[in-house]
């Protein structure tokens, strides 16, 4: 039986664009997809680093999130982070608008859980939060994101 409700499939949008990591002496990171990559496939799936083996995008990991959100659905990963102690969910689309039913489930998830986020529109960064959560963006994210984030294989 499954370990998860979810599972990736044929979905590897986070080794195109969100892992870091090395496999077989290759480094994979943003703007930099790994090699292993073949026909929506890892193709070393059963040597492949512990850090692939160990991470959930929000997708996988919310049972709440439905499937036309899926990254392989919608070019757009959905990665949970913390800032201090709290949840916020960074979105991350290749294309430089975000699917809007993709944007109406983040703003219900900072009204309804105070899940702070940061997601792009039109290329321009938007931020839900406290104001220290603003301000650590601020440093920490680019204002304007008019490059693919990922490399389609
Ligand atoms: S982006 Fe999410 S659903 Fe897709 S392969 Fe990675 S963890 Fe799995
Ligand atoms: S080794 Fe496999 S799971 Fe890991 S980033 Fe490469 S293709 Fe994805």
């Amino acid at each position: 039986m499954s370990k998860f409700l979810k599972e990736c499939g044929s979905c590897t949008e986070c080794c195109k664009g969100w892992l870091v990591g090395e496999a077989l002496g290759f480094r994979f990171s943003p703007y930099n997809p790994c090699k292993f990559i073949l026909d929506n496939k890892c193709s070393i799936y059963n040597i492949r680093p512990n850090v692939c083996k160990s991470f959930k995008c929000e997708w996988l990991d919310n049972l709440e999130m439905p499937n036309d959100l899926k990254p392989s659905n919608n070019n757009t990963i959905v990665i949970p982070n913390f800032f201090k102690t709290s949840k916020y969910l960074l979105s991350l689309n290749s294309n430089i608008t975000i699917n809007s039913n993709l944007l109406t489930w983040l703003l219900n998830q900072y009204v309804t859980y105070n899940t702070f986020l940061v997601y792009y529109v039109n290329g321009y960064r938007q931020t839900k939060g406290s104001e220290a959560f603003i301000d650590y963006v601020n440093a920490k994210y680019p204002k304007y994101y008019n490059v693919i984030h990922y490399k389609n294989n």
